[in-house]
């Protein structure tokens, strides 16, 4: 069933210009038709009870658990091509809060504060439309471009891991504390972290984290360990 993101105003149902566009002419929905929509972090089923004025009612509320119990930060490094976008698509499925993107020395791509700005609305239109599959109850928070000595204060969690290639296969992946909290996951860019920012990273808080023997691309890096998070905050028994 379709899921859109509404706002719900005394139990009516309001879309936006857009989703009222792709109900009626892609869905091509009907009076009585039902839909899904998320409004103030909650799901719930509602019907189509006209057309035109299109009046959508509450039905009943549905019971889902599609949040993770803590937020995950996921500060991710400008990369070539579409690897961006697919890491937008793939971090909100894996139910990150914030993602935080971050221009490092050996970034192969630069994207200034103005190229960002310019990107924003295609990266948050991709951001939304893997909310509404995924069935997320909020669509994560993105933020750009910062560097390591101007990261934004909620780059900090309680714990704040750095995936370095360079202790592949020596370091610990992901020592968790055994109190589940509120995680960010810094990934390095193609052209690998330089020591130093490793360094000035640590001083931060953050701990250098090995993500196995093997040398993963960025975006490898960021669905893997993104993966990892998830299955420690939501295994009851971890
Ligand atoms: N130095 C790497 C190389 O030799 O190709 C380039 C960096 S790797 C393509 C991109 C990023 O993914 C790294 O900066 C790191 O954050 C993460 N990464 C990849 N494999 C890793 C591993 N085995 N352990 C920890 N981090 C890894």
């Amino acid at each position: 069933m379709q899921r859109y993101f509404a706002s719900l105003i005394d139990n009516k149902i309001e879309l936006s210009k857009g989703d009222i566009h792709h109900l009626l002419h892609v869905m091509r929905a009907r009076r009585g038709d039902q839909i899904e929509v998320v409004a103030e972090q909650k799901a719930y089923f509602a019907k189509i009870e006209n057309i035109s004025p299109l009046v959508i009612k509450v039905v009943d509320i549905i019971k889902e658990k599609s949040e993770l119990p803590f937020d995950v930060t996921l500060i991710f490094p400008l990369a070539k091509g579409d690897k961006i976008e697919f890491v937008l698509q793939k971090a909100t499925e894996l139910g990150v809060k914030n993602i935080i993107l971050i221009n490092t020395r050996y970034c192969v791509v630069k994207m200034d504060q103005a190229a960002f700005e310019k990107k924003k609305d295609r990266y948050v239109k991709i951001l939304k439309e893997a909310s509404e599959q995924s069935h997320r109850l909020i669509t994560p928070n993105l933020y750009g471009v910062f560097s390591i000595d101007n990261l934004p204060e909620l780059a900090f969690s309680k714990q704040n891991f750095v995936a370095d290639e360079r202790l592949s296969n020596k370091g610990d992946i992901f020592p968790f504390t055994d109190e589940k909290s509120p995680i960010t996951f810094f990934v390095g860019p193609e052209g690998g972290f330089a020591e130093e920012e490793v360094q000035s990273l640590v001083k931060k808080g953050f701990t250098p984290i090995s993500l196995g023997g093997r040398i993963l691309r960025c975006e490898t890096a960021a669905i893997y360990g993104l993966s990892v998070i998830g299955y420690y905050l939501e295994n009851s028994e971890q």
